[in-house]
């Protein structure tokens, strides 16, 4: 801090610089986190309402910093974004998961997060493409899952890239719903194949009102514009039955597993087999 004129600028500015300093550093250890393999990639099942089987699971980064622990993607996804990472790891997530997932059984998809980011610059659909084939993954396995801010660019050009990755064969899920300023407006621009709820209208289940008006409304609208429809942060088995009431499809929260490393899932999904 310089030249403060008040004390409360001051400590204000050093709080500042030390914010900047760490996200620096948060930078440069993760450009070299990338290539000392301190990513890694776990995986959360979803599960089918009708019959209790896995139906997919959610790719989800972890990085494992040295000295720090565990560091969760909220953390670093944004600085990831920021620093220009987010396209070259949001690649290797591609691959690495598509040659987990291609050893699933048949019927269990991925589930992977892309960032509004790698949409610029054009080379999504090769991306995807490339990490299909390198694995065997068939794109029909393969859920791309986006949040609205994916629809804001107003040229529509994101749309034509979700048409290209559509024609391809993999599924395109509208994630985090309820949060956005218009995300029923967005249904029209794009038919998603499924639509998850945001973990923030579950939590609030069983007991408050708006928040399951707001579920049987999504689920309705599934049904009604032939989508899937999930929801995510099941924690309770009271919040599950909610999700089963309304007719959801599939329910996704640690009330069935926190996401787990690769042979962990693989044994997840084996125990679940038949149920
Ligand atoms: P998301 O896509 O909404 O993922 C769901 C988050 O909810 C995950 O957090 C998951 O661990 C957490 N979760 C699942 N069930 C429960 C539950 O029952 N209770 C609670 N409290 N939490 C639950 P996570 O793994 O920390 O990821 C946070 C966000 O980071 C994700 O939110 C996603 O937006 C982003 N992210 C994670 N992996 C990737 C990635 O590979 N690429 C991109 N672009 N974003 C990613
Ligand atoms: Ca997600
Ligand atoms: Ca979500
Ligand atoms: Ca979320």
């Amino acid at each position: 801090a310089k030249q403060a004129g008040r004390g409360t600028f001051r400590v204000f500015d050093e709080a500042t610089d030390i914010h900047l300093q760490s996200r620096q550093k948060m930078k440069s250890a993760l450009r070299a986190a990338l290539g000392q393999g301190e990513l890694s990639v776990f995986y959360q099942p979803l599960i089918g309402l009708a019959d209790g089987r896995v139906t997919a699971c959610e790719a989800l980064m972890r990085w494992h910093r040295k000295g720090a622990g565990w560091i969760t993607p909220d953390q670093f996804i944004p600085v990831a974004e920021e620093a220009g990472l987010i396209g070259v790891m949001g690649e290797w997530v591609l691959h690495e998961a598509c040659a987990h997932a291609a050893r699933w059984p048949d019927n269990v998809s991925l589930a992977v997060n892309l960032s509004p980011l790698q949409f610029h610059g054009g080379g999504l659909v090769d991306v995807v493409v490339s990490a299909l084939r390198a694995s065997g993954l068939p794109p029909e396995r393969l859920q791309l899952e986006i949040t609205e801010s994916v629809l804001l660019d107003p040229t529509d050009r994101n749309i034509t890239v979700l048409q290209e990755l559509r024609a391809v064969g993999v599924k395109i899920v509208m994630d985090d719903f309820g949060t956005g300023y218009s995300s029923l407006g967005y249904l029209r621009s794009f038919p998603f194949d499924k639509i998850k709820v945001d973990r923030s209208f579950i939590r609030d289940l069983p007991h408050a009102r708006e928040a399951l008006a707001i579920l049987k409304a999504v689920a309705g609208l599934g049904r009604s514009l032939d989508m899937r429809t999930t929801v995510e942060g099941v924690e309770t088995q009271a919040q599950l039955d909610c999700a089963i009431a309304e007719g959801v499809d599939e329910a996704q929260g640690f009330f069935f597993s926190r996401p787990l490393p690769a042979p962990a899932i693989t044994s997840f999904i084996s125990g679940r087999l038949g149920r």
